[in-house]
């Protein structure tokens, strides 16, 4: 049967094309199939696509349109993207980046004041300085033109009836709106101005019924051509808004126009014979889980999972770890040379490994010096406007995409029925450190901000697809990944036991725990082994994965601290 798949998966491919693909007895899925997201409109549309015969990546064109449409604050069509894919028919995992780049006439002090200060936190954010070209729907355009088996203008449709019909306010984004809205001034831009508030200046309910006539508009000029915003009327329209103040930015024609989405190898390393595959840089996700992991290799868990502080001490330090070495070195490496391989070196994550004791913290954490380059640490911070989601489709394809406009509701200036992104605030605010030493995230022109995005795809002794995660949450992203991935893989849990266990983010000397689920002994037990804890409630994690068992049975998990689901297709 493996057999029988690996080859029709090779005809449904050998047949993508702009080309409608009929689907034959012959080309007719054999597994189950499963979409997990942070909201069941993206989910529905993931699931009609694949009820009519498209695959994961097909959906994901889907699942994004939607998203962009219901869950504005956290991605869409003007933000960027990383998707991870699993081929089922060469078994090859691939990494898509569809990361905003900035504009060709940006400095390095691109979020300085005129004092030579970095700018405050609204001031860098909601500045035209911040948009980057926006990168999400171009790379998915790429991604279907190698991998996808319906037609790319049909993936448009339930995302346009939606907007056209309207979609009642989910509660999420209706709190978010009063809690925030005019608190990071989305009522400045007259066009959000309109979209997100009555005419009175009330935020919009949870229930009501949201129309988005520009927004429909927009995803038939993408149903024509994937890149819609880099050229032509749409394009002209983001510059600009961009053009405009508070702090007008250089983003230009031309800079759309260069955009290029790209694809690579993913970041693959084993961890107790499975790999482990994420994102390259720009993001950290590559490496960051993978040397989370690496380390922790170096270890055995006790049998008590979750149940037991010691366990969570190595999560902790490993992560710890990590972390120094991630702000320090990870950067767009078509720009400046990452030490990927150094720092992902068996023997070097064992060095790092032996720096942790078991039941004592170690006092202040600094990044190791890997073979490569060296520059200063990045204590930049990212914020909490980002969603993941994972499909698993009937051939065994995956898709782990993390897409975000960045902030909550981005940049705040919404064209065409969407916003723009602040992604650039991802660079670093200051282009040294307090030693003077050059950041390797520094902003340049045309270089893509270094981000914590994590999609990632885990295979199984067979080198077959059997893990799908990955979450938004600024750098955090990658605690709650490495969280989710530990629980599955080595504390034995399901997906959605994994996900609902309590979030622990360790970066630098003080490790954050989330209230929820929290065993009561786990903090005291901590502060005994030398942690410093900071106990947080307002928790950003969103996590939507899904596993594969060995009877090829798919198990999904949604993260309870957002509003979605994981929904098999039936
Ligand atoms: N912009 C961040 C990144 O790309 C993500 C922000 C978030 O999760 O809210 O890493």
């Amino acid at each position: 049967m493996i057999r029988s798949i690996f080859i029709l998966t090779v005809f449904s491919l050998a047949a993508c094309a702009p080309q409608p693909v009929e689907q034959s007895a012959t080309t007719k899925p054999m597994g189950p199939a499963m979409v997990a997201a942070a909201n069941s409109h993206a989910v529905e549309a993931g699931l009609e696509i694949l009820r009519n015969g498209g695959n994961a990546i097909d959906a994901s064109v889907a699942v994004q349109s939607v998203l962009g449409l219901v869950e504005p604050q956290s991605s869409g069509l003007g933000g960027g993207a990383f998707l991870v894919y699993y081929d089922a028919a060469t078994g090859k995992v691939t990494s898509f980046d569809g990361r905003e780049a900035a504009p060709s006439g940006v400095s390095a002090e691109l979020f300085l004041d005129e004092a030579g200060h970095a700018l405050g936190y609204l001031d860098a954010v909601n500045s035209g300085h911040a948009v980057g070209v926006p990168g999400a729907m171009a790379m998915l355009g790429m991604a279907h033109a190698a991998h996808g088996n319906l037609p790319w203008g049909s993936l448009f449709d339930g995302a346009t009836q939606l907007a056209e019909d309207g979609f009642a306010v989910s509660p999420r984004l209706a709190a978010l709106l009063s809690r925030f809205g005019k608190r990071v001034q989305l009522d400045q831009d007259p066009n959000a101005a309109a979209y997100f508030f009555q005419a009175d200046g009330t935020p919009l309910s949870e229930g009501f019924v949201r129309d988005n006539p520009a927004y429909a508009n927009t995803l038939r000029q993408l149903a024509k051509n994937p890149r819609a915003l880099l050229e032509g009327e749409l394009a002209e329209q983001i510059v600009n808004s961009v053009a405009n103040g508070p702090r007008p930015g250089a983003l230009s024609l031309a800079d759309l126009a260069a955009y290029q989405p790209s694809v690579h190898d993913a970041v693959c390393r084993p961890y107790r014979a499975r790999q482990i595959c994420s994102a390259p840089p720009p993001s950290s996700g590559g490496h960051a889980i993978n040397a989370i992991l690496g380390i922790l290799s170096n270890f055995e868990f006790s049998d008590q999972g979750a149940d037991d502080p010691g366990n969570w001490h190595l999560l902790i330090e490993a992560q710890r770890l990590a972390y120094a070495d991630r702000d320090r070195y990870i950067a767009d490496d078509a720009m400046v040379a990452v030490p990927l391989a150094g720092l992902l070196d068996a023997e070097y994550l064992r060095q790092r490994a032996a720096l942790i004791r078991p039941g004592t913290a170690i006092v202040n954490v600094t990044a190791g010096n890997p073979k490569g380059a060296i520059f200063g640490r990045d204590s930049t911070k990212e914020e909490k406007g980002t969603s993941h989601f994972s499909i698993v489709d009937g051939w065994g394809n995956a898709v782990a995409m993390t897409t975000t406009v960045e902030s909550i509701f981005g940049n705040k200036r919404m064209v065409g029925g969407f916003l723009l992104n602040n992604q650039l605030t991802d660079f670093a605010r200051n282009p040294v450190d307090a030693d003077g030493l050059p950041l390797a995230n520094a902003p340049a022109p045309g270089k893509r901000p270094r981000s914590s995005m994590s999609p990632t795809i885990v295979l199984d002794v067979q080198g077959q697809f059997m893990f799908a995660t990955g979450s938004p949450g600024g750098n955090s992203i990658i605690a709650y990944t490495a969280k989710s991935l530990v629980g599955v893989l080595d504390w034995g849990l399901t997906p959605q036991a994994a996900i609902d266990l309590p979030n622990v983010i360790a970066r630098g000397d003080i490790t954050q725990v989330g209230a929820r689920n929290l065993d009561p002994n786990l903090i005291p037990a901590l502060e005994q082994m030398g942690h410093v804890i900071r106990s947080t409630r307002g928790e950003g994690s969103g996590l939507y994965a899904i596993q594969r068992l060995s009877d090829g049975t798919l198990v999904g998990g949604a993260d309870p601290r957002r509003e979605g689901v994981a929904r098999e297709l039936q």
